[in-house]
């Protein structure tokens, strides 16, 4: 038996498709969507608990993939680099799970690492490269 949390990001053709429904159906998985989201270029994000049989999670896994979904384990962190940041905002409105916010009384950006679920969308956009991934 495997469960693992884990990131996938959906090309806009595959939003509307029902593969996760598959990974139900054909797979004998079981899921518990943990967070979902539809980012400014419209790419789905989803993150999920993930569990079954060991080689139907592995079949499920590569279904996925086959089907153009990117896999990312949860394990990865984000960490806002503090010394880097000038608060210019950028990462704000990318964020797809309104885990980096403007304070409104500081006019500082937060970051809410609990809200976080490591989409990599702000280490990409960061223009001071302050939003780290770590292992
Ligand atoms: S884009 Fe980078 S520098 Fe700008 S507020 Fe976000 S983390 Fe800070
Ligand atoms: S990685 Fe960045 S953009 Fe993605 S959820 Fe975390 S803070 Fe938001």
């Amino acid at each position: 038996m495997v469960s693992k949390r884990i990131v996938l990001h959906f090309p806009s053709r595959l939003v509307d498709q029902p593969i996760v429904y598959k990974l139900v159906k054909v797979y004998d998985l079981n899921f518990n969507i943990l967070k979902a989201s539809v980012t400014p270029e419209e790419e789905g994000l989803m993150v999920l608990e993930l569990s079954g049989e060991e080689k139907n999670y592995k079949d499920g896994l590569e279904y996925l993939k086959s089907s153009g979904v990117k896999i990312q384990p949860l394990s990865e962190d984000i960490v806002r680099n503090e010394t880097k940041c000038t608060d210019c905002g950028v990462c704000v409105s990318m964020c797809p799970v309104q885990a980096l916010i403007v304070d409104p009384s500081t006019r500082k950006v937060k970051f809410d690492n609990e809200k976080c679920i490591a989409c990599e969308l702000c280490v990409k956009i960061c223009p001071s490269h302050a939003m780290e991934l770590h292992f």
